[in-house]
Order: structure tokens, then C-alpha cells, then sequence
């Protein structure tokens, strides 16, 4: 391991979940925290650094197409999951990344088994796919709120014991995904209740982000002792070796954002694409090919164009 390699592994720790453990949100995980990263300035440096760093894996791992990376979303409302996904994929080429927002499921989807829609927007081999929300609202917003899950339509024989076979049913998908060469990276952006309260309250406030302000973040927001009771839950069932669950303090944006860069280009760095080799005999066909191009030159056309267009003497 380089040191460069070395020190994101470190800068990380403090956010992983390590599997089987008990999460108490509250207790074991501080939205204020910053580490040693004592200023914003500094901050920036480094997400400057970070988006570089992924940019040049994403090259790689499109390039060598045999590994996918799933990275998954999750947060409470102004979590800050759109500008964590706009901060840290700027340098990014958009042919390589696609984003799926989920919502409330259709009809058509929940006509089907619950996993079903988020199997359907999975990256591809080469590509990194970003989950803003994800199969774990199954576990969260539909265990919240028990109403949800009555529209799943789901048969009496399906309901026993319905959260613990989620868990188990979503770590085993997991693996399979994992076991097949697809990398989950499974980030909670851990949001303050006052910060959000200050959140809500620029959203009203600033008239270019009243879009983003709706009454039901609010109500939701009535709930939040529920939520935290989910998302600990959720933590402790499915943080696996295979998938682990990093918790990202939150409150401070520019934070968030380096603390996810960093996740996931540790789980890049773990994957370690590279450009496909060519080998002494594709080398030169190249050459062949090469010398049969510069042949076709027109006549009379300068070697180089520049050259041409100067005035001579
Ligand atoms: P937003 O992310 O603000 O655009 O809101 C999307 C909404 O869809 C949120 O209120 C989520 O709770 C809701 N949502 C996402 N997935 C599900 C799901 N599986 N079941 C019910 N509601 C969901
Ligand atoms: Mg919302």
C-alpha cells in the first residue's frame, strides 16, 4: 500500500460500521465530526484532490470492464445526498457513471417482489451507478411508516418475522453482487435533527432553493425518533465484510463531501483496475496500421498543418 492509499484507509475508519456490531446513531456516530481536518479551506484542497483520484480510477475501471461499483445513498431529508453526488462526480466522465433517484414505487413496481426495480437500474460492468435511495428505504421509510408495506400486497405467509428475512434477503443479494464483481459502497450521510431544522429553515428563506422545500420533509420530520431507530437497525443488520456501511457526519457539507470521496476511492483503490494490456503482437498490428494511415496522406499536404498555414521565410 502507498502512503497516498495508506492514509485514505485511515481517514476512513471512523466511519465504518464493523459487521455484527450493535449501532446506537446518537451514541456511536457524531454528524459534527471533522477529524483533523480543521478548516473548509483545507477541505476543498482535498475534495480537489479526491474527485482527481476518482476521475483516474473511473478511466481505469471503464477501460479494464470487468468490475461494476454500486454506491448507495442513503440520508434523512437535506441529508445532502444531491450535492454529494454533484461535489464528488465533477471530473467524473458521464459515460461511465449513472445516477437512479428512487421515489414512491408505481404501480408496476409494486406489482413485483421488492427488489425488483433496483435490480433493473444496477450499473454495468465498467460503470459506477449511484443509488440516491435505494432497496433500503424497504427498510426504513416502508418500516416507518407500516401503511407502505400494506400496499406491497404481500401474502399472510409473507409477513412473519418480514424484517429480519429483509436483512438477510438484502446481505445476500449483496453478495451475489459482490461475489459476481460489483463493489457496494454503502454511505449514510448521519444529519443532525438541529441541523436540519437550520436546513429547512435556508430552504425557506433562499428563494432559489424554495423548490427543494416541501411541507412533507417536515411532517416526516415528526417522525424522526422512528427513523434513527430504523437507520441503527439497518446499520447493525447490514453491514457486512462484503458490503459494510460507512456513516458520513453530515453537518458540515464540505465534510460530507470528502469523507464520501474517500470511501469510495478506497473501495476503487481496493479494486485496483487497470488499462488492458496489449500485447508485442497487437503492438504491431498497430504499427502496420499506423504506417498504412500516414500512406494515405494527400499530396502535397504539409506533414504537419500547422507548419502549412505559416508564412514562409
Ligand atoms: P425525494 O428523494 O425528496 O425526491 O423523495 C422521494 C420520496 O420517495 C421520499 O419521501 C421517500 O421516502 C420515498 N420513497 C423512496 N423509496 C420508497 C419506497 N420504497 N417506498 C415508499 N416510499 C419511498
Ligand atoms: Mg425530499
Amino acid at each position: 500500500m502507498t502512503t497516498r492509499e495508506q492514509r485514505i484507509a485511515d481517514f476512513i475508519a471512523p466511519f465504518r460500521v464493523e459487521p455484527g456490531k450493535n449501532v446506537k446513531l446518537g451514541k456511536d456516530f457524531a454528524p459534527d465530526f471533522k477529524g483533523t481536518v480543521r478548516s473548509k479551506k483545507r477541505g476543498r484542497k482535498l475534495l480537489v484532490q479526491g474527485t482527481e483520484l476518482l476521475s483516474e480510477y473511473q478511466s481505469r475501471l471503464y477501460a479494464q470492464h470487468t468490475h461494476g461499483v454500486l454506491v448507495v445513498l442513503q440520508a434523512l431529508d437535506a441529508g445532502g445526498k444531491d450535492g454529494t453526488i454533484r461535489h464528488v462526480m465533477t471530473g467524473v466522465n458521464p459515460q461511465g457513471v449513472s445516477v437512479h433517484s428512487f421515489k414512491v414505487p408505481t404501480n408496476e413496481e409494486l406489482d413485483h417482489d421488492y427488489l425488483w426495480r433496483y435490480g433493473l437500474r444496477l450499473p454495468a460492468r465498467g460503470e459506477i451507478g449511484i443509488f440516491n435511495r435505494s432497496h433500503y428505504e424497504e427498510v426504513l421509510v416502508v418500516r416507518v411508516h407500516p401503511e407502505l408495506l400494506d400496499r406491497q400486497r404481500l401474502p399472510a405467509e409473507a409477513q412473519k418475522g418480514l424484517w429480519s428475512r429483509r436483512y438477510r434477503e438484502i446481505n445476500e443479494w449483496e453478495r451475489m453482487l459482490s461475489d459476481n464483481g460489483f463493489k457496494i459502497v454503502k454511505l449514510f450521510l448521519n444529519l443532525s435533527r438541529e441541523e436540519q431544522r437550520i436546513r429547512f429553515l435556508r430552504r425557506i428563506d433562499l428563494r432559489d432553493h424554495n423548490w427543494k422545500f416541501s411541507s412533507a420533509d417536515v411532517r416526516e420530520r415528526e417522525y424522526w425518533d422512528s427513523y434513527q431507530q430504523a437507520f441503527s437497525r439497518m446499520l447493525a443488520r447490514t453491514s457486512t465484510e462484503w458490503a459494510p456501511w460507512y456513516v458520513i457526519p453530515a453537518d458540515r457539507k464540505w465534510y460530507a463531501r470528502i469523507a464520501a470521496a474517500a470511501v469510495i476511492a478506497n473501495a476503487l483503490i481496493d479494486l485496483d483496475p487497470r488499462y488492458p494490456k496489449v500485447d508485442k503482437k497487437a503492438r504491431a498490428a498497430l504499427q502496420e496500421i499506423k504506417a498504412t494511415l500516414e500512406k494515405q496522406a494527400p499530396k502535397g499536404a504539409a506533414a504537419d498543418p500547422f507548419a502549412a498555414s505559416m508564412p514562409s521565410g
